[in-house]
């Protein structure tokens, strides 16, 4: 009898996760996944009626091109998102249910927040490590350090951040100093350049020829700070456009996606945000100490949205204290009657609806309306960094996100039996039915 890793290799097949992806044609046609962070569809089609982007307007209009619009997995945070991607499915499975979570084991079972950057919280292998053990030639470009560790769990093959290019080692990264793939200067983690860097870099390995399954992942800077449309964002995806064009003449399958949309959450006339304050609101309602609002959104880049997105968990009780479900059910109909809260849901209904693991999640999960965001206290939010009004995400409100090839896909609403298509489809379509023109 083979040897299961046997019988992989000679298939060129893998299984991760209870997905199969079809590595056999990877040496002749290289692939790359592209997650452009914060990326609403609308930013593809105003950037390409504007004229700055004819590749993406092509792969939205092209008869040899494939665009639709997904859902991304809730929350519409970036660190669920990237891991459902690269995992090939939901937060249920891989664990990362958000950037940050209250475990109340921690601190010798008094209970701490968390951050979810670390591989130990991975409940799956990603399929990226798996391809790389199946003999694809892998490179991950990520924006923020804070990622690289969990995209590049396990993975042999290349892996570094457009933050610390610098610090790359071939023993750790996989290449030595990053910066000489792209003659740029290190990029401020605040600023368009750190996506820019991953592009390039991403180009510049793909012209090398030593990788022939990539996937870069930008920061949504640009998307928090300017509208779809704006010279901010068109100056963006013009410069995204070109890096683009250069990966398809190289005979790259390109699928883009994005791991969540961004919505304007300030009031149009004066500027000023749309907040829930919930611990506030809670602290007043249950008195102080009784209730503990986790806002997964948290990490330690914070500047450009305040910490402020539109999904909360609260927890009401603590290990020592079993759940009090009349306790949990007033207070999810009092939290449901403030105005900016568009849904309310409980642990078991907010994991079964948005695939969410149990012990990672709060007693009550709370999502705001699309114009809305949610904070914990006032006093809790440094908001000196919002230079200009919020937009942010999180919230069911941003959740449609664009799903294009620059291949055909025959029949792509019905790939799935019926099932809504998702951001964490794309390296299926792309290795399995995108079809070479
Ligand atoms: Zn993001
Ligand atoms: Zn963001």
């Amino acid at each position: 009898m083979l040897q299961a890793n046997e019988r992989v290799e000679r298939a060129g097949l893998i299984e991760v996760n209870g997905r199969a992806y079809n590595l056999s044609d990877l040496a002749a046609r290289p692939v790359a996944v592209v997650c452009v962070d914060g990326c609403e569809f609308d930013y593809l089609e105003a950037a390409a009626a504007a004229g700055v982007a004819p590749f993406i307007a092509r792969l939205l209009s092209g008869s040899d091109a494939t665009a639709v619009r997904a859902d991304c997995v809730m929350p519409s945070f970036t660190n669920p998102n990237n891991l459902s991607i690269v995992c090939g499915v939901p937060p249920a499975v891989h664990g990362i249910c958000g950037n940050y979570f209250w475990d109340p084991r921690a601190n010798d079972g008094q209970g701490a927040e968390v951050m979810m950057n670390d591989p130990a919280y991975l409940r799956a292998g990603t399929l990226l490590a798996a391809a790389a053990g199946g003999g694809a030639r892998v490179a991950v470009v990520t924006a923020k350090d804070k990622l690289r560790r969990l995209l590049g769990w396990q993975l042999k093959g290349i892996c570094f951040s457009a933050e610390k290019p610098d610090c790359a080692t071939l023993a750790e990264n996989g290449i030595e100093d990053a910066r000489v793939l792209t003659g740029l200067p290190v990029p401020d983690v605040y600023s368009a350049e750190l996506s820019a860097f991953v592009f390039a870099a991403g180009v510049r390995l793909a012209e090398r020829g030593d990788v022939d399954l990539m996937y870069l992942s930008t920061t949504d800077y640009v998307q928090h700070k300017c509208a779809p449309g704006s010279e901010g964002a068109n100056a963006f995806y013009a410069m995204m456009d070109r890096y683009l064009a250069r990966l398809d003449a190289l005979g790259w399958t390109i699928g883009l996606t994005a791991d969540h949309g961004m919505n304007a959450k300030h009031d149009p006339r004066t500027g000023e945000p749309n907040v829930v304050y919930l611990q506030d609101v809670l602290d007043a309602w249950l008195g102080a100490q009784r209730s503990r609002v986790v806002l997964p959104i948290t990490d330690p880049y914070v500047v450009h949205h305040g910490a402020l997105g539109s999904f909360a968990t609260v927890h009401l009780t603590d290990a020592a204290q079993p759940a009090d479900s009349t306790l949990i059910e007033r207070t999810m109909a009092h939290v449901a009657g403030i105005d900016g809260i568009e849904l309310v849901l409980d642990n078991a209904q907010a994991c079964a609806r948005f695939e969410l693991m149990p012990e990672r999640t709060g007693d009550i999960v709370v999502v705001s309306r699309r114009d809305f965001a949610i904070g914990s206290r006032r006093a809790a939010h440094d908001l000196s960094g919002l230079t200009v009004p919020l937009r942010s995400h999180g919230g069911l409100s941003e959740q449609t996100v664009p799903l294009v090839f620059n291949r055909r896909v025959d029949d792509i609403e019905t790939l799935y039996g019926g099932r809504r298509l998702r951001n964490f489809d794309v390296f299926d379509i792309a290795l399995n039915h995108a079809r070479q023109s």
